[in-house]
């Protein structure tokens, strides 16, 4: 989300005039749009501003400002500790920064924007062409949690939930696919929490499918509760909703389910899992896991590994519990680090088995692939198969863009390598 929104931030600063610079030595505003999730978070921020400082200690000092999630915990506590930093924007309030950079370019005013007013942010950015002229496109349509699992500090940063208006997000859709876009990702913190009105994730994907030169329709992050009867039966009928759904399970156990405040049972997961089988055997999953969430037992353990096994997880983020300050797990007393780490070994292996097994199976079988760049180093083009896994192959910069069949050759953990197959050939995997 954070893409999306520097992006959005950019199309936005545009308008007074700022561009992009190559380096940072030539930058005279530099901003930092910070992430809360990832451990350490706001420790990194001060590191990353210490970095600016001594780039710019023989220069004018930039003007520096700290958007996103880390800001908005933060707030007016940045400026106080490091003031080098001058503006503190959160993740709710960036439709503000154009105002707030000429005030303090007139006054000097220091100033932090942390309120949450998305309904304010996607009125002012909807007036805001979105330029993004990439073939894969961010769209973010929800914002925020009313959930509150224990260990997520998103529903203090991001703020209560959020949908955006139907319409505003068909029009953005329609702005990045005249621009090029050939797939877009909706994105929300519970995407299929999504509700307009009435509307529905659901409504949406099965709208923006009727975009002719649209090829590819994906959406993250899920929660097993929202997961309803009417998304899953847009798996029945749509050629262009992918067959790779990442629903973050986050443990196999119910009792450190319950511990998180997660709200939903492994019999539920399952239910759903095998629903989207039972429509498509093509679908596979991924999901996030907290390893050594605080009181997590040999036992509990057990049953994240057996449900790895029963779902055959193609791709998965796995990270060992880390209390985030301001949440409820945050003062609870954390499993023995070593004991931690074998724990978060032992489901790795299991969990990249599983992802090596997948690629390995699509040695030899051509696939389709959705061309989105050329690599940096020129020597290869880059795409996506259609559970989001890396493609590299040889070809040319007019296949960019285009959804081809690339027969596979060799593989890895995460990247699949191939050649340009027959375009006529009609079979893929
Ligand atoms: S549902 Fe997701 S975003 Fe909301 S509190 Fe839980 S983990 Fe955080």
């Amino acid at each position: 989300m954070n893409e999306y929104d520097s992006n959005r931030i950019y199309d936005t600063v545009k308008k007074i005039g700022y561009e992009k610079t190559e380096t940072y030595e030539d930058a005279n505003c530099y901003l930092l749009n910070t992430c809360h999730i990832r451990d350490k978070a706001k420790e990194k921020v001060y590191h990353e501003i210490g970095r600016v400082k001594k780039i710019f200690r023989s220069k004018s000092k930039p003007l520096v400002i700290v958007a996103g999630c880390v800001a908005q915990a933060e707030h007016e506590e940045m400026l106080k500790r490091e003031p080098y930093i001058d503006l503190v924007l959160g993740p709710q309030a960036y439709h503000k920064i154009n105002d707030t950079i000429l005030n303090y370019q007139k006054k000097k005013y220091k100033e932090e924007e942390t309120e949450f007013d998305a309904i304010a942010k996607f009125e002012y950015l909807s007036k805001i062409k979105n330029n993004t002229n990439k073939v894969s496109s961010f769209l973010t349509i929800q914002e925020g949690c009313d959930k509150f699992c224990n260990f997520c500090v998103v529903p203090y940063t991001r703020g209560p939930e959020y949908s955006r208006p139907f319409n505003q997000i068909l029009d953005e859709a329609k702005q990045l696919v005249d621009s090029g876009s050939k797939e877009i990702i909706l994105l929300g913190q519970n995407v299929n929490a999504y509700d307009f009105e009435g509307l529905r994730l659901s409504n949406l994907i099965l709208e923006l499918e009727k975009f002719p030169s649209l090829k590819r329709i994906r959406y993250m992050t899920s929660h097993p509760n929202d997961m309803t009867d009417d998304l899953i039966n847009v798996y029945k009928n749509s050629k262009k909703l992918m067959p790779m759904v990442h629903l973050p399970v986050q443990s196999g156990s119910d009792r450190i389910l319950k511990l998180m405040n997660r709200k939903h049972t492994i019999k539920e997961y399952l239910e759903i899992f095998n629903k989207l089988k039972r429509i498509n055997p093509k679908i596979e999953f991924s999901s996030d896991f907290i390893i050594a969430y605080p009181e997590e037992s040999e036992s509990d353990l057990n049953n994240t590994l057996a449900l790895i096994d029963k779902i055959n997880f193609i791709n998965s983020f796995s990270f060992i519990f880390s209390p985030r300050p301001g949440t409820a797990a945050s003062s609870l007393p954390i499993i023995d680090k070593k004991v931690s780490l074998e724990r978060l070994e032992i489901t790795q292996k299991k969990l990249f088995e599983n992802q090596i097994k997948m690629n390995k199976s699509l040695e030899n079988t051509i696939i389709n692939v959705l061309v989105e760049n050329r690599m940096e180093d020129k020597s290869k083009l880059f795409g996506r198969s259609e559970y989001m896994t890396s493609v590299l192959f040889s070809g040319n910069d007019e296949l960019i863009g285009k959804i081809v069949k690339v027969k596979i050759l060799n593989s890895n953990k995460n990247t699949l390598f191939g050649e340009l197959a027959d375009q006529t050939d009609k079979k893929v995997a």
